[in-house]
């Protein structure tokens, strides 16, 4: 299989490396082949606000708006070395984008970090691992892939990931990671469309894929992400379901002797048994872009979560 993007790109935003917080660096204009539902260059891209057609991009190009790929490819290279080799650098550097897997220069990347004994985790949409010939080449690396998989159904995937044949893609993607013994874990973000097979997924994910490794992640609403969907919110999943997926996964996983991590869900929002189990392992992330800011309880002061927990987002439901 060939590669799986489209070919656009996108002329606002080109390729350049951004450091973001010191130790996160990101290549940006490094186009992911997606249009996710809940991600701000996913839905801009939907509603055809980043895209430009092959006529202007050629034009842009012979106009020599931008510098050579290569020399950017270089640029980065040698930027991301100059960094990983500043003795201030912390240990957990992560280099991200859209998609590090389609920038071109990702396996001199690879070899880099390879060559300074640094790890590198890749989070990643990952459907350029559906091409064998690729993945063959990321084995000769030390890097562990986190794959996104939202669903059992292709249906569902497809319809989140805003793509026809997704779900094939990353069901290959995931096969040649196994096959090649390439550390594997999944990821999921959830909202309205995907909740009710939250417990189907980790099932089929531990026990079929058999990766133990798997994080579900609440979604979550950014300003950024409003401003292009006013209708972002209706993505939220019900706390209620999220409970009810929770008790089910929570058993599951008691079964097989495995857990899961979910992300910015309130545990107070969940039905006890699912605290007592164990099985699942709260976390929060940080967010800086929030419409919704969160909303402490009374009840927040006793609670152990609290100040870790993300709190209930101030649009949500009265709490249990
Ligand atoms: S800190 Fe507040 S919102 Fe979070 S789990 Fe505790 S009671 Fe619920």
């Amino acid at each position: 299989m060939d590669r799986v993007y489209d070919p656009a790109m996108d002329v606002g935003n080109p390729i350049r490396l951004v450091a973001i917080e010191g130790s996160w660096l990101r290549i940006s204009g490094v186009q992911c082949g997606l249009r996710c539902e809940y991600c701000i260059t996913g839905v801009r891209k939907r509603k055809g606000l980043t895209w430009v057609s092959d006529k202007l991009q050629s034009a842009m190009q012979s106009l020599r708006l931008a510098p050579a790929a290569e020399e950017v490819e270089r640029e980065i290279l040698e930027s991301v070395e100059r960094f990983l080799l500043d003795p201030t650098t912390t240990e957990e550097t992560e280099v991200t984008a859209d998609d590090l897997l389609e920038f071109t220069g990702v396996l001199q990347l690879f070899a880099l970090f390879a060559r300074l004994d640094r790890t590198l985790h890749l989070v990643t949409p990952g459907l350029r691992l559906a091409n064998r010939d690729f993945a063959k080449e990321c084995a000769k690396y030390p890097v562990a892939f986190t794959l996104t998989l939202p669903s059992v159904s292709a249906e569902i995937t497809d319809a989140i990931m805003g793509r026809d044949g997704a779900h094939a893609l990353l069901m290959e993607a995931i096969g040649n990671l196994q096959e090649l013994e390439i550390p594997l874990s999944i990821n999921c973000t959830v909202t309205r469309q995907n909740i009710d097979g939250l417990a189907e997924l980790v099932r089929f994910v531990h026990q079929d894929l058999c990766v133990e490794r798997m994080t579900l992640a609440c979604f979550c609403l950014e300003q950024v992400l409003l401003n292009v969907d006013p209708e972002a919110p209706r993505l939220f999943a019900p706390y209620a379901k999220w409970s009810e997926q929770l008790v089910a996964i929570a058993a599951q996983c008691e079964e097989r002797s495995t857990a899961v991590s979910v992300i910015d869900v309130p545990p107070c929002q969940v039905e006890a048994s699912v605290l007592a189990s164990g099985r699942v392992n709260f976390d929060f992330a940080v967010h800086t872009d929030s419409p919704t800011p969160s909303r402490r309880l009374e009840e927040c002061d006793g609670c152990p979560f609290d100040p870790r927990c993300c709190h209930l987002p101030a649009n949500s439901r009265e709490p249990r």
